[in-house]
């Protein structure tokens, strides 16, 4: 007879976004002929840029020659990819890593998911919130998280809110905690630590002997001086802190599958005997192990976001996003809501008018404005009375879904 892993069932039964789709398909049935705008989606609309599409046309034809097929990879990545990533990611913000520590992969959700089965399960854990529901449910299925209380929070997490009232800036706890996941720039909030915040964090885990997982899937949205790219911009990270990238919103590669993780060499973590062991060398392993790496094709198209052309291409499709957020920020401030987020990343967060929950305030739009958006509390018990909504749309629908919210206010 074969057991299965019982913390699997311990995760609630349905996943956020089959709920929304639940509920629009009902509105769809009962109001057939309404035009829903859909605001609600986490995924990015436009086309990759020429630069990459040129970049995988080729790569696809070196495949169809004996002479320059490539087969099996390097489960690390290939060093024509991370050396555009040393060089434009890292070194232009005067951060040296060495090649062996950056691990290319087919994007951030695998690694933020995957890098905790290189830790005891019985390891601390906290996270912010409301958050990418990723870090705490890839931890429930190990058995870290503890159990699901009545709250809507897990036993062995330790959450740190961020709301309105703190200016989202979680509160450093006053205990030390074994694993801290940060998603800065923040989904589902939008919202950014500066640098001096971020050094607070760093401080922090340097004391208590602290891993930061840190996951900057929004770095490319930064438009403030004062807001990090990387955590390694502060000194001392390297000794605590491991750092996800994708390339999913940066320059639409949802759909293509590519990201990579920094693991430094000098990151160590404890054995029960108190031997410090190599972070670097354990996470290797794994992806040796596990993972055969990002496909050929997939890593050419990614080498292409790196020359003039790729990043100019993503600077106008980020901007293309940018100005839908400003348009919905603004709007929205116009229409009297406090809105959050929306200025070095691609979400506003709503604070509901009345303290109206979340789940209701999403069907009240649904139903008087036909707008779509993400109830806050999906994403964790502080986005109660919040939704989230995105800029990944497109711009007419984001100026005729402000142009309804006027009206019906
Ligand atoms: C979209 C997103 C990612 C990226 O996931 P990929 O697997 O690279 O597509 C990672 N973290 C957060 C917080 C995200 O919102």
């Amino acid at each position: 007879m074969a057991l299965v892993n019982e913390h699997y069932l311990k995760l609630p039964g349905n996943y956020l976004f089959s709920d929304i789709a639940k509920k629009i398909n009902t509105f769809k049935v009962t109001h057939p002929g309404k035009r829903l705008i859909r605001l609600g989606i986490g995924d990015v609309t436009r086309p990759l840029p020429q630069a990459c599409i040129t970049a995988m046309h080729k790569a696809v034809d070196e495949m169809s020659k004996a002479e320059t097929f490539h087969g099996y990879g390097p489960e690390q990545g290939y060093d024509f990819l991370i050396e555009a990533i040393l060089k434009n990611d890292f070194a232009s913000r005067g951060i040296s890593l060495s090649p062996t520590e950056i691990f290319i992969n087919d994007g951030a959700k695998s690694d933020t998911g995957n890098i905790g089965e290189v830790l005891r399960w019985d390891n601390s854990m906290g996270v912010t919130d409301p958050i990418y529901p990723v870090y705490i449910d890839s931890n429930v299925m190990c058995g870290r998280s503890g159990e699901l209380g009545e709250d809507g929070k897990w036993s062995n997490v330790t959450y740190l809110p961020c709301t309105a009232e703190n200016h989202f800036i979680p509160q450093i706890p006053d205990r030390r905690i074994d694993i801290i996941y940060l998603c800065y720039p923040n989904n589902p909030t939008g919202t950014t630590l500066t640098k001096a915040e971020l050094k607070k964090w760093v401080d922090y885990a340097l004391a208590n002997d602290t891993l930061i997982f840190f996951d900057a899937a929004y770095e490319a949205y930064i438009r403030e001086d004062d807001v990090p790219h990387s955590i390694y911009e502060i000194k001392g990270a390297k000794r605590c802190a491991i750092e996800f990238r994708s390339f999913s919103k940066t320059a639409g590669f949802t759909g293509v599958r590519c990201g990579y993780t920094v693991v430094p060499k000098e990151l160590t973590a404890a054995t029960l005997d108190g031997e410090r062991v190599s972070v670097n060398k354990l996470w290797n392993r794994r992806q040796c192990t596990k993972f055969n790496g990002t496909s050929y094709i997939t890593q050419r198209g990614a080498e292409a976001i790196y020359t003039a052309e790729g990043k100019a291409q993503v600077k106008a499709t980020i901007d293309y996003y940018m100005e839908n957020a400003r348009i919905m920020r603004e709007g929205l401030q116009s229409a009297g809501f406090k809105v959050y987020g929306g200025v070095n990343a691609p979400y506003i967060w709503l604070k509901t008018p009345d303290n109206t929950g979340s789940w209701r305030f999403f069907e009240q739009l649904l139903y008087e404005v036909n707008v779509v958006g993400t109830p806050g509390v999906g994403f964790g018990p502080s986005g109660e009375g919040y939704l989230r909504l995105t800029a990944f749309g497109e711009r007419e629908d984001c100026i005729e879904a402000m142009r309804r919210i006027r009206m019906w206010i």
